[in-house]
C-alpha cells in the first residue's frame, strides 16, 4: 500500500491502469459466472482513492454540480468524497425500505437478481444539477432506474458517472441520450 501523505493538488496521481492493479478479481461472486470486481484495495490505497475521486468528477467540475447521488452500497464510498471537493451534498438512493419518509421507487434487474432503489420524494429540489455516480456500470439497470428516479422527482440530471464500465454488458445502450463518464473500462 502507498504512504499516506496529505492529499496536495500536485501530489503524484495513479495512472489507469496502477488503478486497475489495485482491483482484484473474484470469480462466482454472488453467484456462479460471475466475476465480481473487487475494488476496496483501490479505495483503501491513499493514492488510488484520491486518484479514483478526482476521475470520477473530471468532466463535471465547472458544471455546478449541487447534489451527487451515490446508488447503496458501494456508491456511498464515492459520493461524499466527490461531493466535498465539488463543493455540492449527497443524496443517497437506498435499497427497498431502508428510508424512512415518503419515497419514490424505482425497479431494476441488476447483472445478479432484482431489486429497487429509493429516494426520498423531496430529495432533489426542483431543477436541482445532480450527478450520479455508482462503482460499476454493468446491463445499466440500475442506473436507468436511479436516472428515472432522480428525474420523475424533479432533479435535473447533468452526467452519469462510475468507476468502472463492463463494455460487454453494453450498459451505456440502456442510458441513450445521457451524459456517460467512466475511469476503467474492461
Ligand atoms: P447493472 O444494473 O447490471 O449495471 O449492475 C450495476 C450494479 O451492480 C452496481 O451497483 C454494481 O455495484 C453491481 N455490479 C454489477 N456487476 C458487478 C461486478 N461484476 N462486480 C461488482 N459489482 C457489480
Amino acid at each position: 500500500m502507498a504512504k499516506a501523505t496529505p492529499r496536495q493538488e500536485t501530489s503524484p496521481k495513479l495512472g489507469l491502469e496502477a488503478m486497475k492493479a489495485l482491483i482484484l478479481d473474484v470469480p462466482d461472486f454472488p453467484k456462479k459466472g460471475i466475476m465480481f470486481k473487487d475494488i476496496t484495495p483501490l479505495l483503501a490505497d491513499p493514492q488510488g482513492f484520491n486518484a479514483v475521486i478526482d476521475a470520477l468528477i473530471l468532466p463535471f467540475k465547472q458544471k455546478g454540480i449541487e447534489i451527487v447521488a451515490g446508488v447503496e452500497s458501494r456508491g456511498f464510498l464515492l459520493a461524499p468524497a466527490m461531493a466535498a471537493r465539488l463543493g455540492a451534498g449527497i443524496v443517497p438512493l437506498r435499497k427497498k425500505g431502508k428510508l424512512p419518509r415518503k419515497v419514490h421507487s424505482a425497479s431494476y434487474d441488476l447483472e445478479y437478481g432484482t431489486d429497487s432503489i429509493e429516494a426520498h420524494t423531496d430529495a432533489f429540489p426542483k431543477g436541482s444539477k445532480i450527478l450520479l455516480v455508482d462503482d460499476v456500470l454493468a446491463t445499466g439497470g440500475t442506473a436507468a432506474a436511479a436516472i428515472s428516479l432522480i428525474e420523475a422527482l424533479g432533479g435535473k440530471l447533468i452526467g452519469s458517472t462510475f468507476l468502472i464500465e463492463l463494455c460487454f454488458l453494453n450498459g451505456r445502450k440502456k442510458l441513450a441520450g445521457q451524459t456517460i463518464h467512466s475511469v476503467l473500462t474492461y
